[in-house]
């Protein structure tokens, strides 16, 4: 079935059968295991064969963080992000090249691109600020070196195979950060190039994204620019399929981030898939299939590369489907020219697009009333003032004579795009997409039909955009396509934000659970950093890390660890398609708003950290509206009672339709012990300080006796029975006297005794009346009292004793008899079972 074709150039070599294009994107090349899957996959795949590769995963995000930190002059920053990229590139060098001259000479090479950002920050001042096309040769170095290295490596399995510039066979047009290819020329530069090549044998591998401008200096192709470059190739050597490996199974029906039951489209048509990717599927470089011609393109999953993935081509399939996928381009913004003067007047859309046009702005969807009175694009958030000025520019003299009345700007919106070729024979199509929104309140701004009837696409409040996303999705029933779903794998992948003492306990926890309980733990993330092991840390790996956490290091230290920000590791996290993905919030930080991105990159939380829930009320809405927003789930029982089912029990009783109308508690360990102490007839100072010996205690103990810690957990009890107020409203008795709470905790200590005499007397008075003390939090709807109270001996509390925490619940049902639970509140053990159980539940739905 090979067709042979006629070379034009290089008469002398011999007819070459047609190629398959192999592209690896970043996501397939995220370390040196799935680099040596990746050169299997070409070794044992047809020939002739051209590999494209992309950068290492988040290798193009980094050099764009670099050439930031030069602009503001962090120089320390640069030099790191290149230190970090050369050691990530030597090894994977290493890994795949056993050591020899070919592995030197890649070394080299390695070093003298890394070299030359090294020495960046020694550039004078001025050179700093990186002009669009220095940008461009910088990024370059991420897909060269990948070339390079993955050529040796093919080379090392006794594959013949050559690297090839990109400059040597990608025409374009030059621009910088967006150039579009030369078609007629890179036919020729591409045939003269590479079919000697192929007629030799020889695989070719060619960087991607790079192209080159009449002088021959590099330029990029769009983010995501790879996938353009394999299909370019494809057309000019007339390839018999472009086979792009992805982290995906296919093409999906949605983004599967957004929409969790999204399905792989078997077969798409090119038209279809073209109108998706350019509005916004990311699987997809925008213009990738301009130069699709006749070659079937295929996505298909790197991790089984046996699945078929989906064809793009120009069969017309699944033909009960109208709609096939939707696809959702966020931060855009609308600008809106108006005016009564524009009525009839020729030319005002078309002065409107060439302003944006002359900006360099791409422009997503048009609408323009029939009135004329108004027209409207929608353009990225981030050029709407740019958007502005040149409007405002273009229409000055119809401004001045009133003809328009100006430009208005509406921001923080996505637009949606809805696509089938079905639709054009459907009726009813509009009226479905915009049906599914009604029952959510879902305002659509501004709507837009394409004329060929392939799409609709609308404009909605970003915040609203998955949940518009998932309620399209069901009305067409996508998650009835054939193709199966999103992710192969059932695991749920778990990731720790923070990696202290509880930290630990879970991860070995988790490590242990992992085969029965299909969970991954795939990485930890610390102040210093972070690491990631797509296939799971293993328990050898928890112990390093544990071992590196107790001599005060960073788990970035760990070997394939990333010196970076918790923001910058959830990102890049989050570039990876992991199965359905957890995040544990093990810290005791203010990491709000870093939650709130993990849940719009898709995880699902599980909290142990208090303050996320428990500080500004706005802060917890925010959290978890995200989670509404993103149909993603949040769990937190740790928070609360550790391991006890606290939150578990409320739920259910909800669940059962029973109304709570109080939770009191005992929610201290530490103040438990204390009390039982004191009451046992023992001093306060040495009843502290036996509670300080015992490890009860923060490391400050006025931080428990102060009530901080309780008061946080009746703040996120008060939450759920609707208490609206702010933490500063909650009255907490603290039990350090004023004079006693600024000075240093040494001095503190000293002077304990002093409080003797008091807590002796409090003691006696409560049992002159046959009470007992007790800490206890008060919860309703309306209010929340956090303060040391004498219990009679018919109170559920008079009988705790010790570190036992105790929380009763009085609602409709038990109402004179509250339902009361009991049991440790505090310690490694119960604290990491009890979040182990939320991580769990979660996996297990
Ligand atoms: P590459 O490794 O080739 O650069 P990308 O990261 O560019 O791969 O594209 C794959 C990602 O695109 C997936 O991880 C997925 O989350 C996202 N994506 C968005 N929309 C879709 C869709 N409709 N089908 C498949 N993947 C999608
Ligand atoms: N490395 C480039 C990017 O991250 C190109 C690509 O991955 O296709 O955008
Ligand atoms: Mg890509």
């Amino acid at each position: 079935m090979k067709a042979l074709r006629e070379t034009k150039t290089g008469r002398r070599s011999r007819p070459v059968a047609s190629p398959s294009v192999h592209k690896f994107g970043g996501a397939s090349l995220r370390d040196a295991g799935a680099l040596a899957h990746a050169l299997s996959i070409v070794e044992s795949g047809d020939r002739p064969a051209v590999v494209v590769v992309s950068a290492f995963a988040g290798v193009t995000d980094a050099l764009l963080a670099l050439a930031g930190d030069l602009s503001r002059g962090n120089d320390a920053a640069v030099r790191r992000t290149a230190a970090d990229l050369q050691k990530r590139y030597e090894r994977s060098a290493s890994a795949v090249v056993a050591a020899s001259a070919a592995r030197q000479n890649l070394l080299a090479h390695v070093r003298r691109a890394f070299g030359e950002l090294e020495a960046l920050p020694s550039a004078p001042r001025m050179l700093r600020e990186l002009s669009p096309r220095s940008i461009d040769h910088l990024l370059a170095a991420g897909e060269d070196l990948a070339a390079r290295i993955f050529s040796a490596g093919l080379a090392a399995r006794g594959v013949r195979s050559e690297y090839v510039s990109a400059l040597d066979v990608i025409a374009t047009d030059g621009r910088p950060g967006q150039a579009s290819p030369d078609l007629a020329s890179t036919d020729r530069r591409a045939r003269a190039r590479l079919r000697p090549l192929l007629s030799k044998g020889a695989v070719p591998v060619v960087p991607g994204f790079l192209g080159a401008d009449a002088e021959g200096r590099v330029v990029t192709l769009g983010r995501g620019g790879s996938d353009l470059t394999a299909t370019l190739l494809g057309r000019s050597l007339a390839a018999r399929s472009v086979i792009l490996w992805k982290d995906v199974r296919g093409f999906l029906t949605a983004d599967p981030r957004v929409v969790p039951n999204a399905r792989v489209i078997p077969q798409l048509n090119v038209r279809e898939a073209a109108e998706l990717a350019y509005y916004g599927a990311k699987v997809l470089h925008p213009r990738a299939l301009i130069p699709a011609g006749r070659a079937r393109i295929f996505v298909r999953p790197f991790d089984s590369p046996d699945e078929p993935g989906t064809e793009i081509s120009g069969r017309r399939t699944l033909e009960r489907y109208p709609v096939k996928a939707l696809s959702a381009i966020p931060g855009q913004a609308l600008v809106t020219v108006t005016g009564n003067g524009m009525l009839g007047v020729p030319g005002i859309a078309a002065r409107t697009f060439g302003a944006l046009h002359r900006e360099g702005i791409s422009v997503s969807l048009i609408s323009q009333a029939s009135s004329e009175h108004s027209i409207c694009a929608g353009i990225p958030e981030a050029q709407a003032d740019a958007a502005q000025k040149s409007l405002l520019e273009a229409f000055r003299e119809e401004v001045s004579r009133r003809e328009v009345d100006g430009v208005e700007i509406l921001r923080g919106l996505a637009t949606i795009s809805v696509v089938g070729l079905g639709m054009a024979g459907t009726p009813g199509i509009a009226a479905r997409v915009f049906n599914a929104l009604v029952p959510a309140g879902i305002n659509v701004v501004a709507i837009a039909q394409g004329s060929s009837e392939l799409n609709i696409s609308f404009v909605v409040e970003a915040a609203r955009s998955g949940e518009a996303q998932r309620r399209i999705h069901d009305a067409f029933q996508l998650s009835k396509i054939g193709g199966g779903r999103a992710s192969a794998s059932a695991h749920t992948d778990v990731v720790l934000l923070g990696f202290g003492q509880v930290g630990r306990t879970l991860a070995g926890l988790i490590v242990r659970k992992s085969r029965r309980a299909k969970l991954r733990l795939v990485g930890a993330i610390d102040r210093g950093g972070y690491v990631f092991r797509p296939s799971g840390l293993s328990s050898r790996d928890v112990n390093d890390l544990t071992a590196l956490k107790a001599g005060a290091r960073s788990v970035s230290e760990k070997a394939r660890g990333v010196v970076a920000g918790a923001r910058e590791a959830i990102a890049a996290l989050a570039e990876h398609a992991l199965s359905r993905p957890i995040l544990v919030d093990v810290t005791a930080g203010k990491t709000g708003p870093l939650l709130e991105e993990a849940v719009a990159s898709g995880f699902d939380l599980v909290l142990a950290n208090k303050r996320p829930l428990s500080g500004p009320r706005a802060q917890a809405e925010k959290i978890e509206h995200a989670i509404r927003e993103g149909g993603r789930r949040l769990r937190f029982e740790a928070t609360v009672g550790a391991g006890l089912p606290i939150l578990d029990t409320y739920r259910k009783l909800v669940e059962s339709g029973d109304r709570i109308v109080k939770i009191e508690g005992c929610l201290s360990g530490t103040l438990g012990f204390l009390l039982s102490e004191i009451e046992a007839g023992r001093p306060f100072s040495r009843s502290l300080r036996e509670a300080i010996g015992r490890g009860y205690t923060e490391p400050d103990p006025r931080d428990d006796l102060s009530g901080a810690d309780v008061g946080r957990k009746a703040v996120i009890l008060g939450r759920l029975l609707g208490f609206q107020g702010e933490p500063e409203e909650v009255a907490v008795e603290s039990l350090v006297p004023a004079a006693f709470r600024r000075m240093p905790l040494a001095r503190f200590l000293e002077r304990l005794p002093e409080l003797d005499h008091e807590w002796a007397a409090r003691l006696a008075r409560a049992r002159s009346r046959d009470r007992r003390l007790r800490y206890v939090a008060t919860v309703t709807r309306r209010k929340i009292r956090v303060r040391l109270v004498e219990v009679g001996p018919g109170s559920p509390f008079a009988g705790l004793r010790g570190t036992d925490n105790q929380v009763a619940f009085t609602t409709l049902r038990y109402r004179a008899n509250p339902l009361v639970i009991q049991g440790p509140g505090a310690g490694l053990a119960v604290t990491a079972a009890g979040i182990l159980n939320d991580v769990l539940e979660l996996a297990g739905g």
